[in-house]
């Protein structure tokens, strides 16, 4: 327990515990009033199908702008947000947010374009998820296709009964589900197959490993994705040369550096509007700076 003083009249807690947990209430308090207060941003990146260069969707991965212009990374907020329960309120921002943005670039004449959203544990079991993502598609009148889902392997191994009949629900809306960070956990078999995710990706880990001439993972991943009639993506492609092994390996889709780091949606507009929604192949174009 932390030891308790009075020092110049303030009350004082006692070092490391302490302070790090009264940084922890401040740093919850500023969070709970940036999303009330729609301070939070999201960036959006786009993911390639491998074989014809095409813009297939982009994933809404969240920011938090600080007033000197610095931006916080997720990583560094939503473990917080997911323990204190903020998570929800922002998931419902980020749903909102990224449902506007479609129905934006559906005016804007970049209709079909999906996006992927990042759904953490809390927010995955939480009873208000199905009528949550119902309510915003209708709302924007957003194709249910237009919305993929994606939970990280471990989230997806937790309670396998629940979580299958989560993802079902998912599927009778008609969005489509992402297994994240494919490759860290240890699902079984037979357990993916009863799955029925869309799409499995492949964490950077195993990506970042092809430069020193490891493929075995990606290799596996991409062979037991298509065995299961489930799409295979790359994460953290950085080098062609990566995006050549992928492409040979016969890998569906990537997402990384060497086409576009995350981008605010008008940026991302732009780049999309000048590549016309396709890359070329041997000649990545030069990548969004954020
Ligand atoms: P993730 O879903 O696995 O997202 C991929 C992360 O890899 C992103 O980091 C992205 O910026 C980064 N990345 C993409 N391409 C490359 C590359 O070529 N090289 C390298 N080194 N990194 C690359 P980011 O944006 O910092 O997000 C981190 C994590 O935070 C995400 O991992 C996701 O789990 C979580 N997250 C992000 N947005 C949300 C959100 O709205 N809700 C929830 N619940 N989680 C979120
Ligand atoms: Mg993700
Ligand atoms: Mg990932
Ligand atoms: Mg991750």
């Amino acid at each position: 327990l932390a030891k308790q003083g009075m020092r110049g009249g303030l009350l004082w807690f006692s070092p490391s515990m302490s302070s790090a947990s009264r940084q922890r209430l401040s740093l919850l308090n500023d969070l709970e009033l940036a999303i009330g207060g729609n301070q939070l941003t999201v960036h959006y990146q786009p993911q390639i199908e491998l074989q014809t260069g095409q813009v297939i969707a982009v994933e809404a991965l969240v920011r938090w702008p600080l007033p000197d212009g610095q931006l916080i990374p997720p990583d560094q907020f939503i473990p917080l947000a997911e323990q204190s329960g903020l998570i929800i309120e922002l998931g419902e921002w980020l749903l909102d947010t990224v449902c506007k943005q479609i129905a934006t670039w559906r005016d804007q004449g970049l209709g079909g374009l999906r996006v992927a959203i990042n759904v953490s544990m809390v927010q995955f079991n939480h009873d208000g998820l199905i009528d949550l993502l119902a309510e915003a598609l209708r709302r924007y009148l957003i194709p249910p296709e237009l919305i993929e889902v994606e939970i990280t392997e471990s989230v997806a191994m937790r309670k396998p009964e629940d979580v299958i009949a989560r993802i079902d629900q998912l599927k009778r809306l008609g969005v489509q589900v992402a297994i994240d960070d494919f490759g860290t956990g240890f699902s079984s078999l037979a357990y993916l197959q009863r799955l029925k995710a869309d799409r499995l990706k492949i964490d950077r880990a195993f990506i970042r490993d092809m430069g020193t001439g490891e493929t075995s993972i990606a290799e596996m991943v991409i062979n037991l994705g298509h065995k299961l009639g489930i799409r295979v993506l790359a994460e953290g492609v950085e080098f062609p040369a990566q995006a050549a092994i992928l492409r040979s390996l016969g890998c569906d889709e990537a997402q990384g550096y060497l086409y576009a780091k995350p981008a605010p949606a008008e940026l991302l507009t732009l780049w999309l509007q000048e590549t016309g929604q396709s890359i070329d192949n041997d000649q990545p174009p030069s990548s969004i700076s954020p």
